[in-house]
């Protein structure tokens, strides 16, 4: 059944453009005949949409929106093709994967011989003795089987130290000469909170690097980019990610580099998407002496809130859990901070009226989490802090209500059990029913987002969907199925809960007179193809802020 919106509901968008003393009152631009997927109860379907001043103006049938079209008003007719809100990337890392995309070696490749090749590639090209960085490394998607050794990369790179980042960011390989220069040789003892993967047999370094293992190489790496890199590396990924539809995204780990790399970018007219940044811990006590609080920006770069962490990864196998990994029986993840420590940083954080989020996936550290979020509203109570819980993947029935009890808002990877499902299996069947809980998230009524942490997961919002929908991984293997949605309701993720998680559902999420302009036009209904296809459908066009910034 379609629902226009009434004639009065209709007038009364156009009026209250008028009355909020809006100067766009004449449409630029208007976009009709489309089967518009509003996501606002209060119209969910339309035809036409008026766009002035980069917001929507007015919604509703051809007839009436054409209707309201002045002499200047340029006309589109979309033949009937779907638009949705733009997608909103709850948790990404955009300016970090744009200069790596921009500087370093992909090895997001199938085997090892093949990253080999890029790493000798890179290693001929560089002067002997400097750093070969890699990243977007995935020990599951290559075909020996294995993962990288120190040989690999000493056969490669012989003569340059090589570090290679894996996708998910938590654990990293190195070569000999990279030990070399770390001073770290086989009697070295593990830092606290990281682990130096060994040889079984011999106890010698074999290459792999875990959690805070990876500090001491991070140092020496030439991480140190010009303000020029950074502005281009913003440009190349909003270009990447408006092509998937994406038009807003949370960059959940900005350092002070990163956020003036979104404001050059921006104004060199190269920032194509909507940017939200939870910030480094390390530049709060700056921030907060320098007077910023969350909420300062406008609807383009905004400094949202600040980042805790508090476990290891769930593509790495390194989160925390109250329960062993399936065929590792004493092992239980890592902790990187301790509860204090976290509790500290939180209250600064909260007492300086900063929304928080903490990356928490497994339950024992999401537990830690909800401790310390509800000790600080008991103590300082805050209206609608919304505390938020980074990825929150493995959950359970009294950690949900406390969710819901809070107001707190999960980010749950949106598509992990498409893109890794292969690697979930060290979870077992049992948990992964309480993992990526978005049906248990919707039905306690809690706003949970679409979020792809990119690098380690893609980022493609028609994955996203297909993979909470069905549940299924790419080579069409089931994982949880009691948590599948509908993908209205995975629309709803993407959009408007997403708006929500950063405070802006009164200016995006949905096709509603007054929001911002941005939206996508999709070459299919995702409400009317088999689930199964959702990530065929292709992305035609991506507008944001009234501006077509993507058109295939
Ligand atoms: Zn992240």
């Amino acid at each position: 059944m379609k629902s226009y919106p009434s004639r009065r509901a209709f007038i009364a968008g156009v009026s209250a453009a008028a009355l909020r003393g809006d100067t766009h009152t004449e449409p630029d631009l208007i976009l009709y005949n489309a089967n518009i997927l509003t996501v606002d109860a209060a119209g969910p379907r339309a035809q036409a949409v008026a766009i002035a001043g980069g917001r929507f103006l007015a919604v509703g049938s051809t007839d009436d929106i054409r209707g309201i079209s002045k002499p200047g008003t340029r006309q589109i007719d979309i033949g009937g093709k779907t638009i949705v809100p733009g997608f909103i990337d709850a948790h990404s890392h955009p300016s970090y994967a744009g200069i790596r995309h921009l500087r370093w070696v992909n090895c997001n490749l199938r085997s090892i011989a093949a990253i080999q090749n890029a790493i000798r590639e890179r290693a001929a090209k560089t002067p002997p003795g400097d750093w070969v960085i890699g990243f977007m490394y995935d020990d599951t998607k290559t075909s020996e089987g294995r993962k990288l050794t120190r040989e690999d990369l000493d056969t490669a790179a012989p003569d340059h130290p090589v570090f290679i980042e894996h996708r998910g960011g938590h654990t990293a390989y190195v070569n000999s000469l990279a030990y070399r220069r770390t001073e770290i040789t086989d009697r070295t003892p593990d830092p606290p909170g990281g682990k130096f993967d060994r040889d079984p047999a011999t106890g010698k370094l074999s290459g792999g690097l875990r959690e805070n293992a990876t500090d001491s190489f991070r140092k020496l790496l030439p991480t140190r980019f010009t303000r020029d890199e950074m502005r281009q590396g913003v440009k190349l990924i909003s270009q990447m990610m408006v092509r998937t539809g994406v038009t807003s995204v949370t960059d959940a780990q900005a350092s002070p580099e990163d956020l003036l790399g979104y404001q050059d970018a921006r104004e060199a007219g190269d920032l194509s998407l909507r940017v939200y940044c939870l910030m480094q811990f390390r530049a709060l006590d700056k921030m907060i002496a320098a007077g910023v609080r969350a909420g300062l920006g406008d609807e383009w770069v905004r400094v949202g809130g600040i980042k805790l962490v508090c476990d290891g990864s769930i593509s790495e196998r390194t989160a925390r859990l109250t329960e062993p990994y399936i065929g590792r029986p004493n092992d239980y993840g890592i902790l990187v901070s301790s509860e204090e420590a976290l509790y500290a940083g939180a209250r600064k954080a909260h007492e300086a009226g900063w929304q928080i989020g903490t990356h928490a996936n497994g339950d024992a550290a999401i537990d830690i989490m909800l401790r310390i979020y509800e000790r600080l509203q008991r103590e300082m109570p805050r209206r609608d802090p919304r505390y938020r819980l980074e990825h929150c993947t493995v959950v359970n029935p009294s950690l949900i209500s406390r969710i819901r009890a809070l107001g707190a808002i999960p980010t749950p990877f949106s598509t992990y059990v498409y893109y890794h499902g292969e690697k979930m299996k060290e979870y077992g069947q049992e948990r992964l029913n309480w993992m990526f809980a978005v049906r248990s998230f919707l039905d306690a009524g809690i706003h949970v987002t679409q979020a792809s942490d990119y690098p380690p997961g893609p980022f493609e919002p028609m994955m996203a969907l297909q993979s909470e929908v069905t549940r299924t991984d790419s080579h069409g293997t089931l994982w949880g199925p009691r948590q599948r949605v509908t993908a209205e309701e995975a629309l709803r993720v993407g959009t408007m809960n997403g708006a929500y998680a950063s405070f802006d559902e009164n200016r995006k999420g949905s096709i509603t007179a007054g929001k911002l302009a941005d939206l996508v036009v999709l070459g299919r209904d995702p409400l009317r193809v088999d689930p199964m296809t959702l990530i065929e459908i292709p992305i035609e066009r991506t507008m944001v802020g009234g501006r077509w910034v993507y058109e295939s």
